[in-house]
């Protein structure tokens, strides 16, 4: 069975020992977030998760969602465990107060979103595409627009969804065709098909709030003219409540690998009524909002399903009695000794454990720079935390779902044959992961956006917001005897990242294809050379509180940096090597050869 217990030692080590997150308090607007009502939000939302959430992971999975003439049900229970999360307020943890949200920092929101993807992926994505919904309207709605939607939809009375997607184009979007149509009264009427809408259909909510990307008839060819536009299922009366259903049906619902209590659907615009959200054909810009908001959540998926994973396999791992250890009986009195003994199912724990500890660092590291961003007094400082967060979002969103997959794999191979038997729970944490590289923009395209776009950008000032601080914290903790262990590995990688970085801006500018060829490795580099930058801060405090280590918290913690220092990062050399292999090794065969 899986197991698992919200992480929430971990979880205030990371905000109040390494961010000092107990800083965020000061900001104009999060006078509230105090550590002592942080360390109350978490518990309590630990506890949602652990107690009602997770109970229903399994057999949403086993039931999946149904579909009859249009109608999509959740499986058993998930639209009481819904309505419970939003009622209790957890899907506007982070919103604008104005509206009915609470205001609380970001990096709150990361915490309570990892635990709530831990426990019940598909169910989370529900509050999930919400929040990232009101987020557009926030930033790009007008105020009626605000007025109308917010409040039900943080309240989790209605929920958004975010409809791109054509049969014709997933990553191309300059290929959609949906059109949107004048209608006379500063509305329009939208007709196309979408397909793979995320809970484009459901039974939890009141209303579904559909975001749309559609080509006025005036439209400039390309993704130059796309707008975005809010077409709700049911149309609203005067008065704001529920009125009669709207031209968008249902389809069908897709039958798939893994995320089955979250029903995929093929949605149908017929003359839809909707409005248009910010500027005629800008709607790439609006969409951006919500994208970049759910690349981070999708991150935090990947995330929240290495911890399951690790916590599942160590639970096991120390139950479970196989052959003696090499180094002598561990456990005489016992047939054989458990599994956690031997040096390879070790190998296994540790790479989950680093990868979720590190990642988890990651995602709030990630996660506290936008709230920077967001509330600072100072410009400045909100530009390059906005830097920051631009940088690092194609790397929080690939290369934690990465690691998700490969965590939910460990986690199998940890169980033996038995990770691949249903009862287990092992073998759904992979179906459940996998998704999560693919969709909000595949992995090879978050690689390309890293070097085609963020790399550049501003002469390179965003990469600026990572290089600095990496250097300043090699510089001030390299003559430190007791930091050598966590320093000299993390320069080593920050010295190849560095190099791979001026090599690529220096091949990309003659040729693209020397970018998109080298972009999936590099974006690995990074997120290893990122984790690896964390890591040491992590050591650097916990080398400082080792005195005295009662639970044995900060041991553990340094024994994970070495072993991640030592075991995970040295990737980083053959990572380099391949990307200075440039693109002639891809690129020389020709496409018949294949
Ligand atoms: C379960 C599920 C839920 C989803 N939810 C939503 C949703 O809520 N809303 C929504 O709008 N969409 C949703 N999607 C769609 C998802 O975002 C797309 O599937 C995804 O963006 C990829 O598009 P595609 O499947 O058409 O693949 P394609 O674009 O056809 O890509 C195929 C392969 O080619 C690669 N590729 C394409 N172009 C390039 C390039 N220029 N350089 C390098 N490699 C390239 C891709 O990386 C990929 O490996 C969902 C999909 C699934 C399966």
């Amino acid at each position: 069975m899986t197991v698992y217990s919200a992480p929430l030692d971990d979880m205030k080590f990371v905000m109040n020992e390494l961010l000092e997150a107990e800083k965020l308090a000061e900001l104009p607007g999060f006078e509230d977030a105090t550590p002592d009502l942080v360390d109350a939000v978490l518990t309590e939302a630990g506890k949602l998760c652990e107690e009602v959430l997770l109970p229903l992971n399994r057999s949403g999975d086993e039931e999946g969602c149904t579909y009859e003439n249009g109608v999509v049900r959740l499986p058993e229970g998930h639209k009481e465990a819904y309505q419970a999360f939003a009622q209790a307020g957890w899907g506007s943890l982070v919103a604008d107060p104005e509206y009915g949200g609470q205001g609380l920092p970001a990096l709150v929101g990361a915490m309570v979103k990892e635990m709530a993807c831990s426990t019940n992926v598909s169910l989370a994505m529900l509050p999930g595409l919400t929040e990232g919904a009101c987020h557009a309207f926030e930033r790009w709605g007008t105020d009626e627009q605000k007025a109308t939607y917010l409040p039900k939809m943080l309240a989790g009375t209605w929920s958004g969804t975010m409809c791109l997607t054509e049969p014709q184009c997933g990553t191309d979007l300059g290929l959609i065709r949906t059109r949107a149509e004048p209608a006379g009264d500063g509305k329009y009427t939208v007709t196309g098909t979408k397909i793979f809408i995320s809970h484009g259909e459901q039974d939890a909510t009141e209303n579904i709030i559909h975001l749309v990307l559609a080509r006025l008839p005036d439209a400039p060819p390309g993704i130059r003219g796309i707008s975005l536009f809010v077409v709700p299922k049911f149309l609203l009366k005067e008065d704001g409540s529920v009125g009669p259903r709207n031209g968008v049906t249902c389809g069908s619902i897709e039958h798939k690998m893994g995320i089955k209590a979250s029903p995929t659907c093929v949605l149908n615009f017929e003359a839809a009524e909707g409005e248009l959200i910010g500027l005629p054909h800008k709607g790439m810009r609006a969409m951006f909002t919500m994208m970049n908001d759910a690349r981070l959540a999708v991150g935090i998926q990947g995330l929240g399903l290495a911890e399951i994973a690790y916590q599942s396999a160590v639970s096991y791992a120390k139950e479970r009695l196989q052959m003696r250890s090499l180094a002598g009986a561990m456990a005489p009195d016992k047939p054989a000794d458990p599994i956690i003994v031997h040096p390879d199912v070790r190998r296994m724990l540790l790479t989950m454990r680093a990868y979720a500890e590190g990642g988890r660092a990651l995602a709030a590291w990630t996660a506290m720079h936008l709230d920077i961003a967001a509330k600072h007094p100072d410009e400045a400082t909100r530009q390059a935390a906005d830097d920051l967060v631009s940088l690092l979002t194609p790397t929080v969103k690939a290369f934690l779902t990465d690691i998700g997959s490969e965590c939910a794999n460990l986690g199998v191979q940890v169980f033996g044959g038995h990770g691949y038997i249903r009862e287990w729970g092992m073998e759904q944490l992979v179906r459940d992961a996998r998704i999560a590289q693919l969709y909000e923009g595949t992995n090879g395209i978050q690689a390309l956006d890293l070097v085609g776009r963020k790399l550049g950008q501003n002469t390179g000032r965003l990469l600026r917001s990572f290089f600095h601080p990496g250097m300043d914290f090699i510089e001030a903790e390299m003559e430190k005897p007791e930091m050598q262990d966590f320093v000299l590995p993390f320069a080593k990688a920050f010295g190849r990242l560095q190099q791979a970085t001026a090599w690529i801006a220096q091949q990309g500018l003659r040729d693209p294809e020397e970018a998109g060829a080298a972009a999936s490795d590099y974006l690995r580099l990074f997120g290893l050379t990122a984790l690896a930058y964390l890591w040491a801060r992590m050591a650097a405090v916990a080398l400082a509180k080792a005195e005295g280590d009662e639970t044995g918290f900060y041991r553990a913690k340094l024994a994970t940096a070495r072993f991640y220092m030592t075991r995970i990062l040295p990737q980083s050399s053959g990572l380099f090597a391949a990307i200075m292999a440039g693109k002639k090794p891809l690129m020389e065969l020709e496409a018949e050869s294949f």
